[in-house]
């Protein structure tokens, strides 16, 4: 239990205080440490940038829990516009969608229809969508549009949350499907009767998760993993397990938040390793940024300085 953590989930969700903040000003500035640009153009000499320096990108317009069908369609169509501009310009990245930005909460058929579009166009271009994994309530039928994706064009990718109990059995439930697995600690406030909550039990369990994946078998059935961790610890373990496989860079990546541990990011890719930054961008930066400073307690101490400064 954090109540520093607590507090800023509580807050991610509330509206009000988005309303508050969104407008600008300090939060503002201090959501430029996580997040690309509010724009295109910004978020794209971003890619650039991380492609030189040997960097894979995953580009995520940030939006979540959209409202009416219309905001969930100008999502759909940032996203095409993003597919085209990264094969015009040759760029090594590939999109993640929020389900809920596509229209989740306004229907499962929605939400596949607007993903459906996205998935067939990368496929048409040689890419790749990825899924984000968002709160419990979610999962399932995150999990079921993954299913029905994943079948029929073999290019989309989801997150995974090793806090919740149900984990293990889903990935056993995505193995048949060569899934592209990313595997994460999980970011939102779950109650402790279907998740961990105590940092060493979600430890143990990413460690176990990685145990099957990462693994000869795993990889001889198409699966590839992400392992999207900032934790040291997790990282060497990942590493070990590796290279005791002895698996091929082509099922596996290292992944980290844009900002996010830069000297980690550097270090395993002057190892030679395959690294991939989420790079997210968009005006709706606010539950994005209220949960990266719910990562890290000192956060806190950036939001007071932040306040101070004005
Ligand atoms: P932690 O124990 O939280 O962090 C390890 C160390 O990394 C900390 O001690 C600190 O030094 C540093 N660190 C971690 N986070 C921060 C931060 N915000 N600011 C500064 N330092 C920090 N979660 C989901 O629920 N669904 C998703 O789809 C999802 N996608 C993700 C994609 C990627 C590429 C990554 C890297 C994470 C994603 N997450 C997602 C978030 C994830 O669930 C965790 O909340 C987040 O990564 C923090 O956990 P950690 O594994 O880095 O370990």
């Amino acid at each position: 239990m954090n109540p520093v953590r607590d507090m800023l989930l509580w807050a991610s969700q509330n509206r009000r205080l988005r309303n508050m903040v969104s407008r600008g000003g300090a939060f503002a500035r201090l959501a430029r440490r996580f997040v690309a640009g509010e724009d295109e153009e910004e978020a794209l000499a971003v890619v650039r940038a991380l492609n030189e320096r040997g960097f894979a990108v995953t580009l995520d317009f940030l939006g979540e829990n959209t409202t009416n069908l219309e905001e969930a369609r100008r999502a759909q169509k940032e996203y095409l516009r993003l597919l085209d501009f990264i094969e015009e310009n040759d760029l090594n990245a590939n999109i993640s969608v929020k389900l809920t930005q596509l229209g989740l909460d306004l229907g499962t058929d929605v939400a596949l229809n607007n993903v459906l579009t996205l998935v067939e166009t990368a496929h048409r271009k040689n890419n790749e969508v990825e899924i984000d994994m968002e709160a419990s309530p979610y999962v399932e039928d995150t999990l079921a549009i993954y299913e029905t994706l994943q079948s029929r064009f073999h290019n989309v990718g989801i997150a995974l949350q090793a806090y919740l109990f149900r984990t293990p059995s889903d990935v056993e439930r995505l193995m048949p499907l060569a899934p592209k697995i990313r595997l994460v600690k999980g970011a939102y406030k779950e109650p402790p009767e279907i998740a961990h909550t105590r940092r060493k039990d979600i430890r143990e369990a990413f460690q176990r998760l990685l145990d099957r994946l990462l693994s000869r078998e795993a990889a001889s059935r198409g699966v590839r993993v992400a392992i999207a961790t900032h934790d040291d610890v997790l990282v060497d373990y990942a590493l070990a397990r590796i290279q005791s496989e002895n698996l091929s860079p082509s099922s596996y990546e290292f992944q980290f938040l844009y900002g996010v541990r830069r000297e980690l990011q550097d270090r395993l890719l002057a190892r030679g390793e395959p690294v991939r930054l989420y790079v997210p961008f968009g005006t709706h930066w606010y539950p994005y940024l209220m949960r990266r400073l719910a990562e890290k307690p000192s956060n806190l101490m950036l939001i007071l300085t932040s306040l101070v400064k004005g």
